[in-house]
Order: C-alpha cells, then structure tokens, then sequence
C-alpha cells in the first residue's frame, strides 16, 4: 500500500465531507478538532465540544470527567479540576 496514495485518499473524502457539512446536507461529526488546555472545540462548525472550547471562549466549562485512579471514588473534569464521586 502506497502511503501516500492512502493520505491523499483521505485528505479528499475529509474535503468532501466539510462541503457537505457547509453547505448543510449533512450534520456535523466533529471531524477536526482543536484543543488545548482550556477545552476542545469542532474546527469545522465552531461547536465547542468539551470544557471552555479552544482557546477558553467560553465562560462556563462543559465538564468532561476523568477517573483519579481505579480505587479512588471520585473523578475530577480535566479543565476546570472540579470533582465529584463517580456514578454507581
Ligand atoms: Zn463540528
Ligand atoms: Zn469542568
């Protein structure tokens, strides 16, 4: 398999699929996401998709928990490091 026959298959469908989620026929899936430190948000459609969104532009945090280890019952969002007991 040639590599970069592979990338450059890829780079078009991706291409395609973003037309179709501009010009509307389609929803968005998020297909490029951007991060950092402060959230991660949808690079396509601009929704932020976890903590305050790339960037921090916004002011609330969508809480996105992680586990403080297996035999800890608590869990902690990894943007704003607010914690709480993990679900039963
Ligand atoms: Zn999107
Ligand atoms: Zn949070």
């Amino acid at each position: 398999m040639d590599f970069e026959k592979q990338y450059e298959e890829a780079l078009r469908e991706l291409e395609a699929k973003i037309s179709l989620i501009c010009s509307g026929d389609m929803a968005c899936d998020h297909p490029i996401r951007q991060g950092d430190n402060y959230g991660e948000s949808c690079q396509v459609c601009g929704e932020r998709l976890a903590g305050y969104g790339y960037w921090g532009s916004h002011r609330d945090c969508l809480h996105q928990y992680a586990s403080m280890g297996d035999d800890s019952e608590y869990e902690f969002c990894m943007y704003c490091e607010d914690v709480r007991r993990k679900e039963p």
